[in-house]
């Protein structure tokens, strides 16, 4: 499939390969389907591409299990990942552009964001991980001198990754990277309303010469092809981003076949917390983008903002000037200038909707937004949306929303805003904002989230460890932590 580009950010051709990717051949399923894929900008078919079934992921599985024993794994020196996952990094930083434009087209991002920020960042993992190739080590332990001990850091095998619409290739990138990186093979799940840059990247792992069945990329539906991953029996690890409902199923399906290993990035309701004390500017230019990023579609959102009542009617007044800002900004993802773009799809659209509707029976207030943008367009776009007089046990307030909605609150003290900040089954993510460092570490410190970003929200690095308390996951991915959840630990006792 073609797709020709002409616009003012990026004009010429992008071809992908439709089929699955299995063995570093493009093959048709045996017994899965097809996918259609949808461009949100403008709700039209862009094209369709294949589904597998079962029997494919047990060829995939097949052949990741082949190339393990053969000539991945421990028949491949840390020095050649490195150098191969390096090769890859060249060949995909040559083309940039190619998969920003294919990014924006499949997922309704603006192309300058997916290009500086996606795109950016999906190589800077590659990178990182290249770098950690050779790099992974055991240690020697001292027991007594009839004894020698020691570690190693052995990889699982055939690892399954499934992974979602919100950030396709980032999140391709934080599984694929450390897993090459430590030796294990691939069978990976894109999402299937958003399959099209997984399947660019296919055509490097090719040319940048990995042994076949290394990497085997399918897309399909998730209660079929990621159902199929979850259960296999020759899978000795499954990795998964997306949401805690699936993330269930997924665990459930792991315990009651081979008692995989499971690794969960899962959903989140995420706080932004601003004190008196905090540079309001700051706070409300970082607490837009923390919700409105990605258009809401961030398992980090800071979806619920909680204001100090000496400052809450000022940043009410600029969040709202931000936000009509964003809502002048909002439109097609290759027009240059544009800041927001359209959900991914008509459910997640519907979704959202019905959350805006929900917010106004449950008696919060509708400040801003909360309507459809340029309804001729066809596409799914969403005004960014502020509610306020939100109390805790709204729908609003308690559930993931995914989309560009913020439920804003007034607290009067610390205490009162940590125990509401945690009110809360999830634990991604935290946003504190304050200029008295000692409160802010305090405050840091006593939000239950795997993150907690102060002054700042939203701002990833491909060298710091992210993952969820509670109900927002189990594991860690990025960072050094990323090799040990690819990695399992063989002591060795030699007796004397
Ligand atoms: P989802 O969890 O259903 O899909 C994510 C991935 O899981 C996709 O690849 C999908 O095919 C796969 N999947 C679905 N059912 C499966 C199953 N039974 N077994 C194995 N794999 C399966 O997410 P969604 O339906 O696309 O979105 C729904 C909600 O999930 C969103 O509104 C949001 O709340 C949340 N979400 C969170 C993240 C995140 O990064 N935390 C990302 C995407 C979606």
């Amino acid at each position: 499939y073609t797709h020709s580009f002409d616009t003012p950010r990026y004009k010429g051709d992008v071809t992908v390969h439709t089929g699955l990717f299995i063995n570093n051949e493009w093959v048709d399923p045996v017994e899965g389907g097809s996918i259609e894929v949808i461009n949100p900008t403008t709700g039209k078919h862009i094209t369709t591409v294949s589904a597998a079934g079962p029997k494919d992921v047990d060829l995939a599985v097949d052949a990741a299990a082949k190339a393990f024993k053969t000539t991945w794994g421990l028949h491949t020196p840390g020095t050649e990942r490195g150098r191969l996952l390096n090769k890859l990094c060249d060949l995909f930083e040559q083309r940039m552009d190619e998969f920003s434009a294919l990014e924006a087209l499949d997922t309704g991002k603006i192309f300058d964001k997916a290009r500086h920020i996606d795109i950016k960042l999906t190589l800077d993992v590659f990178r990182y991980y290249a770098g950690w190739a050779d790099k992974v080590q055991g240690k020697t332990i001292e027991t007594n001198e009839h004894k020698l001990a020691y570690t190693r850091h052995e990889p699982f095998g055939v690892c399954g990754q499934i992974i979602p619409w919100n950030f396709p290739l980032m999140m391709l990138s934080w599984k694929v990277g450390p897993a090459l990186a430590t030796g294990n093979t691939i069978v990976l799940k894109p999402s299937e309303l958003t399959p099209l840059t997984a399947l660019k990247f296919a055509e490097l792992i090719v040319e940048a010469g990995f042994p076949p069945g290394v990497v085997n990329i399918l897309n399909g539906y998730g209660p079929v092809a990621g159902q199929a991953i979850s259960e296999h029996q020759k899978i000795a690890k499954v990795a998964f981003t997306g949401s805690t409902l699936t993330g269930r199923k997924i665990m459930k399906a792991a315990a009651e076949s081979n008692l995989k290993v499971v690794t969960l990035e899962l959903g989140g309701k995420s706080p932004t917390v601003i004190f008196d004390d905090a540079d309001l500017d700051q706070a409300v230019k970082w607490a837009a983008h923390g919700i409105y990023f990605n258009m809401g579609q961030a398992c980090t959102a800071g979806s619920r903002i909680f204001v100090q009542e000496g400052v809450y009617d000022k940043f009410i007044d600029a969040f709202t000037g931000v936000t009509q800002y964003i809502t002048a900004k909002t439109g097609d993802p290759f027009s240059g200038g544009m800041e927001h773009g359209p959900q991914v799809s008509q459910v997640q659209f519907d979704r959202i909707m019905s959350y805006i509707e929900s917010g106004k029976s449950e008696g919060a207030t509708l400040h801003i937004g909360g309507q459809q943008h340029d309804p001729a367009s066809g596409g799914y776009f969403i005004q960014p949306t502020i509610f306020t007089d939100c109390k805790p046990d709204m729908k609003i307030v308690k559930e993931e929303i995914f989309g560009p909605v913020a439920a804003v609150m007034k607290f009067k003290t610390e205490e009162e805003a940590i125990a509401l900040a945690n009110d809360t089954s999830y634990g991604l993510a935290c946003h504190v904002f304050s200029m008295n460092i000692n409160r802010a570490i305090r405050v840091a410190h006593a939000l239950e989230a795997g993150t907690a970003w102060v002054n700042c929200a939203q701002s990833g690095d491909v060298a710091v460890p992210f993952g969820g308390y509670k109900q927002s996951g189990i594991g860690r991915e990025l960072g050094q932590y990323a090799l040990d959840v690819y990695t399992q630990v063989k002591a060795v006792q030699i007796n004397i």
